[in-house]
């Protein structure tokens, strides 16, 4: 069995940097220790919370009372194939992208600046650019309490920044189908594509990416926010960013509870002045739902 850590800080699993102790830590390295690590978190009555590189998750100040899974080794591997790639759950979207422009596969370059990993990917259908994983994923291989199973896109549900799994559902590997492209134009969009990023987002903060979804309709919650005039706003430690209002920036010291005030102020100026109601994108961890607007 692989070892279990006790109280491994969340602040240190994530890329806002805030959140307490997990109740216990895995990190198994294939998918028979990944079984295990499953099992052991069922005979002990635990919940089972999979962290990829925590650029999508705020994890509360009290901690998470759970069994956290890192995946590592070849769970973290990634294979070149003829028809794109078949990667670890915690392959990283740079090593996915790398690996693919240096065979001359394309096809993942929405991801160039998305901080995650090829499982997170999936699970959240992150995307960018008009293209996100369901437009590359041919399936993935989901391992639970219970067993293991292949699953495509279908089965998933994928919809923006949304999948059927829950928790406990674990990815372990994800097979994706990418076409012919030279290396110089995927290395070119690339640079592209990153330099609109530093532009426009926070790059170089620390934040957990968006924190609301995009609304329907033309106005973006970015927009939206910055139109509230949040941008700069802060709580304790926690900061609207000043260059893109749909980021929260750790800016000194931040705390979860800081976090979640700014996003409660943000979404109740945003049905003030818009009418509308705010959904997060931001997965919460160890942490209550946001409250109902009045
Ligand atoms: C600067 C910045 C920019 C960003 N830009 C974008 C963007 O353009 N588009 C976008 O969509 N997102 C963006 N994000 C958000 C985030 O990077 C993506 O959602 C990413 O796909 C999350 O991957 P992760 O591995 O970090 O997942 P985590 O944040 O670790 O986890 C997110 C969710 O996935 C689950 N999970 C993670 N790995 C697995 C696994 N192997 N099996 C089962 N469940 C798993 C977690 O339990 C959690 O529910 C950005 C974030 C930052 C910090």
């Amino acid at each position: 069995m692989t070892a279990v850590e006790q109280g491994a800080s969340l602040a240190k699993l994530t890329t806002i940097g805030v959140g307490g102790p997990a109740r216990a830590l895995a990190r198994p390295r294939s998918v028979a220790e990944l079984r295990e690590a499953l099992g052991f978190a069922r005979a002990e009555g635990l919940g089972v919370l999979t962290v990829g590189l925590g650029s999508n998750l705020l994890a509360g100040d009290a901690g998470v009372d759970a069994l956290v899974l890192r995946l590592e080794g070849e769970l973290a591997a990634v294979e070149v194939v003829e028809t794109g790639l078949i990667a670890g759950g915690a392959a990283t979207n740079a090593v996915c992208l790398h690996r693919a422009r240096d065979a001359g596969l394309g096809g993942l370059e929405f991801a160039c600046a998305i901080p995650g990993t090829a499982g997170g990917g999936v699970v959240m259908n992150a995307g960018a650019y008009g293209r996100d994983w369901s437009d590359v994923l041919v399936r993935a291989l989901v391992v639970t309490a219970d067993g293991e199973k292949w699953v495509t896109p279908d089965d998933l549900g994928l919809a923006y920044r949304h999948s059927a799994l829950g928790e406990g559902d674990v990815v372990a590997r994800v097979e994706c189908r990418l076409g012919r492209r030279p290396p110089a134009d995927i290395r070119a969009t690339v640079a592209e594509l990153i330099a609109q990023r530093k532009a426009t987002q926070p790059t170089n903060k620390r934040t957990f990416g968006s924190v609301f979804k995009n609304p329907a309709g033309e106005t973006g919650a970015g927009r939206m926010l910055e139109l509230c005039g949040l941008k700069g706003h802060r709580v304790g430690g926690a900061m609207i960013s000043p260059k893109h209002a749909n980021f929260i920036e750790n800016a000194d010291g931040a705390t979860s509870a800081d976090c979640v005030a700014l996003m409660v102020e943000a979404r109740r100026r945003a049905r003030e002045e818009f009418g509308v109601v705010l959904e997060r994108e931001v997965v919460f961890v160890g942490l209550p739902e946001l409250p109902p607007l009045e």
